[in-house]
């Protein structure tokens, strides 16, 4: 059997990528640095997947910013407004990315939208009827070619058409069947050209066929391949899925002319249902997606083995490949020397994934089963250590069902909040961080190097946190936020300070372009042993008459961006959490704190792809995990939520479910669809859909900001309306933030005096 996979990181394993980007966005660096920084991260990942055996290297995997995004480019998907701008190819491309503001003009960036159930962001490109769609880009001639110069053979990736087609944000009157013959012809060119450059073979990524599809959709997909593939000549394509099974269409993917298909084994439900009901195609490949993608933990042959042993017996030509491209994982365990082996052994990142699709490929072709790697394999999952805790397990074995619920209900505490607060009408608010300046950030390496002590550490955050409370009332806004200088990341903080997780070095994941997140295991039983946050909240506090929200992220969250265990159900460990961090909701308001955030950010990242299973498999215990976080505070406790996106317009009640007292979220980069579903489902909770987007340096004008809230309330009535930003403001400079939160808060005002 040969080996694939579908993809791997790129920024580079010590974030060399990021650096060298932000740098250069800064100006600190040329393109041309830029450039070689990314030949090198290529060079060096070909080299190494090379030197392991691996059989199917990809090549145009690696991006700037965003695959989606290169894959519009290569198109000529670039709406005018960004061409107009006459940039270099590069900086029309970040200008696509991130927005431009400068000498050349003023234009907001796509959309980003989540990457199906996966923390990674992608941008939605955007196409309107004057857009013609054609091959002008050479990104995966050049890698190809690239590659091929260092003497590696690679499988060039692209975007499936089809997943290209459904996933573009069409802004005109044209709709993707009225793109098809355009697509299929630039397909047909980017086969012919690669097939003319000596590739061997193409994966093209077609995730979205994991959805539930429709007649229509099914039509679209074949009508795209029939064309595609009748011009293919030399060179075989692979027709790759992830994310799920294919199960609406599985025959047509036997029926049309791939030479190989790849297949999701892990969350692909039903793949092996589809595979033992209707057989496999003669004369094509089955991919086998064998080795998680997304987690960290390391294979366990013998389940794998016996997978790859059945597809043979079918007679099946298989691969063993990957479930999803290794995007989703950090780099290697080589960089984590703080974690000791009896915990690492258990682990594999995208290096060690590499090493097992080589150790399983050798055990494949043998007798196996008294093999030493197959023996060491299998004694990792008899057990692992320091992993219960009795008493958790109790404690959530306890749980009532009306430790599920607040009371009194919404309607009786919303009038006791308005009494309470007394704030005027559109209250003003952040998210919760500002920015993480290079200060910031150099106290927190300082005391986690043992530089300085820990009162220094503390004596520096207070300080910031003062300036961030005077900041905030010089600005004019309601309620306050202490800005989060304690924190790296919104899980990590709370990981570190819980039983049960271990944390990583350089264990990074790209979440957005340049930005990562390093997620921490959950290793063990959850339990909190003592308060997180309360000191610095009640310090803020202790600062100003304005309420100061505490700041926590929600069980779901927590476990979201947490590598999760696989030995436990999710429902448990999310309960577990979700405890702990009831515990601290508690200890805030016995404190003094009256206003609680409690971010769910990734509320949605988990959601099934397919409907059908969005409440069996999830909400069923997501949203009761966040009630059970705020049951028990007091009727004039403000509980707040926040999420990262609004596309929850198929979700809305699941929302107003977890009974939340006012709810932020973005709402700048979509179109303001989500409000009139709040209004068609009379949706309770107070909203603050936020009025700009922090993901771009660009500064929202007071008209700009005042206009979005006018279009808002035309959907959302004026007492439960908040304004906010979208999310927090850590990346953000302390220029672009200050004149953006002015003009927030001089656009509320413009409203408030109208409104009297
Ligand atoms: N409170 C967090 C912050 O402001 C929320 C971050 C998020 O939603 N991703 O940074
Ligand atoms: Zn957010």
């Amino acid at each position: 059997m040969r080996t694939s996979i579908i993809g791997y990181p790129r920024v580079g394993g010590l974030r060399e990528l990021k650096f060298a980007t932000e740098k250069y966005f800064k100006g600190d660096l040329s393109a041309d640095e830029l450039q070689n920084t990314a030949k090198q991260i290529r060079k060096n990942q070909w080299l190494l997947q090379s030197n392991t055996g691996l059989d199917f290297i990809p090549s145009n995997d690696f991006s700037f910013y965003d695959n989606m995004l290169d894959t519009a480019v290569l198109f000529h998907i670039i709406p005018k407004r960004y061409a107009d701008l006459k940039l270099s190819a590069l900086d029309t491309y970040f200008a696509m990315a991130r927005g431009y503001q400068g000498e050349a003009g003023d234009v907001k960036a796509f959309a980003m939208k989540k990457w199906f159930n996966t923390n990674y962001h992608y941008m939605v490109p955007e196409i309107d009827d004057d857009i013609e769609i054609k091959l002008v880009g050479t990104k995966p001639f050049d890698e190809f070619a690239e590659a091929k110069a260092i003497g590696i053979q690679t499988k060039p990736v692209i975007t499936g058409a089809f997943t290209l087609l459904k996933l573009l944000r069409y802004v005109g009157n044209k709709t993707a069947e009225d793109y098809a013959e355009a697509v299929i012809r630039s397909y047909a060119d980017l086969l012919s050209r690669l097939s003319g450059l000596g590739a061997e073979w193409v994966q093209f990524d077609e995730p979205y066929l994991v959805y539930d599809l429709t007649e229509a959709d099914i039509t679209l997909f074949e009508k795209l391949y029939n064309g595609i593939l009748s011009s293919k000549k030399d060179v075989r394509i692979l027709l790759q899925t992830y994310f799920g099974d294919v199960r609406d269409c599985y025959n047509s993917l036997l029926s049309l002319d791939f030479d190989g298909i790849g297949l999701d084994f892990m969350e692909g439900k039903e793949t092996w249902r589809l595979v033992e009901q209707n057989g496999f195609a003669d004369g094509k490949l089955l991919f086998a997606g064998v080795v998680n993608g997304k987690n960290i933990w390391k294979n366990q042959y013998e389940k794998t083995l016996a997978i790859l042993d059945s597809l043979q017996s079918k007679g099946i030509d298989t691969v063993i490949s990957t479930s999803c491209s290794l995007l989703h994982v950090p780099y290697t365990l080589k960089n984590e020397t703080r974690l000791p082996k009896k915990y690492t052994d258990h682990f594999a990142f995208a290096e060690e994934k590499l090493a097992e699709l080589a150790e399983l490929k050798v055990l494949s072709e043998r007798v196996y089963t008294q093999e030493p790697a197959f023996q060491a394999n299998r004694a990792l999952f008899e057990g692992r250590p320091d992993c219960n805790d009795p008493s958790v397990q109790e404690k959530v074995a306890k749980i009532r069902s009306s430790d599920f619920t607040r009371l009194p209900a919404f309607s009786e505490r919303e009038a006791l909040q308005k009494k309470e607060f007394a704030l005027p009408a559109f209250p003003t608010t952040t998210i919760g961080s500002f920015p993480q300046t290079a200060d910031v950030k150099a106290n927190r390496t300082a005391f986690r190097k043992g530089n300085i002590t820990e009162s220094e550490y503390v004596a520096f955050n207070r300080r910031k946190i003062a300036e961030c409370v005077e900041w905030q009332e010089e600005i004019g806004l309601d309620v306050l936020v202490h800005g989060e200088f304690e924190r790296n990341d919104m899980v990590e903080y709370f990981g570190e300070q819980l039983n049960g997780y271990l944390f990583t070095e350089k264990a990074w994941v790209q979440s957005y372009g340049t930005r990562c997140v390093k997620p921490p295991l959950i290793w063990g039983d959850v339990s909190r042993s003592k308060p997180m946050t309360v000191a610095w909240s009640v310090y803020a506090q202790s600062l100003t008459d304005k309420p100061m929200k505490g700041m926590l992220t929600g069980p779901v969250t927590i476990l979201n961006w947490s590598f999760p265990r696989e030995d436990i159900s999710v429902r448990e460990s999310a309960y577990q959490i979700a405890l702990a961090i009831r515990d601290e909701v508690l200890d805030l308001e016995a404190n003094g704190i009256r206003v609680i955030q409690i971010d769910e950010a990734a509320l949605r990242e988990k959601l099934p792809l397919r409907r059908s299973d969005w409440y069996s498999e999830y909400l069923d215990w997501a949203i009761p995990a966040f009630r059970l976080v705020h049951s028990g505070v007091k009727a004039e406790t403000q509980i707040h939520t926040h999420m990262c996106y609004s596309e929850f317009t198929d979700m809305i009640r699941a929302i107003d479910d977890m009974d939340a007292d006012v709810i932020t979220f973005e709402a700048s980069r979509s179109d303001l669809l989500i409000l009139d579903s709040l209004k068609e489902n009379n949706f309770k909770t107070e909203v603050g859909p936020g009025v700009y987007d922090i993901h771009s340096p660009r500064v929202p004008s007071v008209e700009e900001i005042r206009a979005a809230l006018d279009k808002m309330l035309e959907k959302i009535s004026p007492e439960k309306l908040w304004v906010n930003p979208d999310c927090g403001l850590k990346t953000r400079g302390v220029a672009e933030t200050t004149a953006s939160l002015k003009n927030l808060v001089a656009a509320a005002k413009e409203l408030r005096n109208e409104n009297h």
